[in-house]
């Protein structure tokens, strides 16, 4: 059973987590007893992914049948990322980089997002509901989440994001998506406008109760669901298992881990894998300009009372961390009290303080850095000079604080999470060349980068739009009932 991260009497199975996303306290669920949960090096290192993903999943999933745990990772995992290679590990120079952006948005969402809907799917069945997926996005997340809905059973999804407010690769991303079950509205306003609107959705009660009325939940498909956070768990096996098979370490020796981070979903997810007895070393989580994390695993402070800056890692780009929430309650030793307390603090002044044990507990295994633009843009350069691997401007954050680690010797992994053609435009500047136009910069980076363009990025430009409606933020209440309406006969 799963609990809340705030109350240990607030529980749910793991198809009831997948389908609240949030603890009716408004805390995270969280297994208690993970940490007893062990994976043996035998019994994963010569496994694949799909073995290793059936693995976790049955461990973690507790009311999920065999039968199903099979369904979801085929339904999820076969023929979606490039060559049927869900997380290749690549040398480049000293150093591994795990790349999770073969998937078919070409980011690291995709490996959590295109399993989460069919969690969702058979917790749905199983509970004899349908749900609608409300999305506010500023680029990213939106699309992926579109991609992985798309034609799931018992699912639809609405997305909005900023009309005008987001880059011409990820408008056509969106625009093109394909699926009976999904929609997509430019919303006049910007992003913090499509993202107060949903919220607003997700309160209205009449809306809810016609919903209701129609056999469909409104739902979101947030980070913070556990169906989002088990899928990325499996990278971290699998990528040390690549690493013994190739020989390049020993089963038992013990690897760094450097990881991009943002909502701390992902180094999460490397945690949770360390917990149930992966060989680790350290986490580096890596920020950029934005080191609201960086500060807090250094001083053990949390103050999101701060400027706010966009930069060209905007997937990292973040004030509140959600999913730090679940390291305290496990670095606490499970003390849902004082978890509560802090989230309360947190809420009232934007910032709260850990213990001292607590602290301790974090820094024996967590590293942290922050960076600026200019040194993000200076790795992409190096890297590009020293081994003719072209990082994307997020991966070049973490890459960028796991070379003294790799220099000093030891067997560093940092994870990549975009492609660097998703973001064609900062990847050259930081290359030297500035390109007005987006799909110029994506074909010169094509000219010099030795891995190809993702295909589904390479012909996006003239793919055909399929989406293009403009709304007021007034009206995004009227699509939500009309895509109620739909999926109720779907
Ligand atoms: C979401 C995202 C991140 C941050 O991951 P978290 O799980 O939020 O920490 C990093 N890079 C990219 C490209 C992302 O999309």
């Amino acid at each position: 059973m799963y609990n809340s991260t705030r109350c240990e009497t607030i529980t749910a199975t793991a198809k009831h987590a997948i389908l609240k996303g949030l603890a009716d306290d408004g805390g995270l669920f969280v297994l208690p007893n993970l940490a007893e949960i062990k994976i043996d090096l035998e019994d994963f290192v010569n496994l694949d992914y799909n073995e290793i993903a059936k693995l976790i999943f049955s461990k973690l999933l507790d009311d999920f049948s065999a039968e199903e745990i099979d369904e979801c990772i085929k339904d999820a995992y076969t023929n979606t990322f490039d060559n049927n290679e869900l997380a290749p590990v690549k040398k480049v120079g000293n150093m591994f980089v795990l790349e999770l952006f073969h998937g078919p948005t070409s980011a690291f969402k995709d490996v959590a997002l295109t399993m989460l809907p069919q969690l969702m799917s058979k917790s749905l069945a199983n509970a004899g509901k349908k749900a609608l997926i409300l999305t506010a996005t500023s680029g990213d997340t939106g699309k992926a989440a579109m991609n992985g809905f798309a034609d799931v059973d018992s699912t639809a999804i609405c997305v909005y994001y900023p009309h005008n407010g987001v880059s011409a690769v990820q408008h056509m991303q969106m625009a093109t998506q394909k699926g009976n079950n999904v929609d997509v509205f430019a919303v006049e306003g910007n992003f913090d406008d499509a993202q107060r609107g949903v919220k607003q959705l997700f309160v209205d009660e009449e809306l809810n109760d016609y919903a209701k009325s129609k056999g469909v939940e409104l739902s979101s498909a947030n980070s913070i669901n556990i169906g989002r956070l088990m899928p990325q768990i499996i990278y971290y096996f699998s990528s040390y298992a690549t690493l013994v098979k190739n020989g390049d370490i020993k089963a038992g020796d013990k690897a760094i881990y450097s990881v991009p981070t943002g909502n701390f979903g992902d180094v999460l997810a490397g945690y949770y894998a360390h917990l149930m007895g992966l060989p680790v070393e350290k986490f580096i989580v890596a920020s950029n300009k934005n080191d609201v994390l960086d500060e807090f695993i250094k001083t053990g402070t949390y103050d999101a009372n701060r400027e706010f800056y966009k930069t060209i890692s905007p997937s990292m780009d973040i004030l509140v961390s959600s999913n730090l929430e679940r390291l305290l309650y496990y670095a606490t030793d499970r003390n849902t009290e004082k978890v509560a307390g802090w989230m309360q603090e947190l809420k009232e002044n934007g910032k709260y303080t850990i213990d001292g044990v607590t602290k301790e507990a974090i820094t024996n295994l967590f590293l942290s850095g922050s960076t600026n633009e200019e040194a993000t843009k200076q790795t992409i350069a190096n890297v590009y000079k020293e081994t003719g691997y072209v990082l994307d401007t997020h991966s070049a954050v973490s890459y960028a604080f796991a070379k003294e680690y790799a220099d000093a010797g030891k067997t560093v992994i940092t994870l990549s999470t975009a492609s660097p053609y998703k973001f064609p435009q900062a990847v050259m500047s930081a290359l030297g060349e500035d390109i007005d136009d987006e799909w110029e910069a994506l074909s010169r980076l094509q000219s010099i980068n030795k891995d190809a363009c993702p295909a589904a990025l390479a012909c996006l430009k003239d793919a055909e739009i399929l989406h293009n409606k403009v709304i007021a933020k007034e009206e995004m209440r009227d699509t939500v009932r009309a895509a109620i309406d739909k999926l109720a006969n779907l």
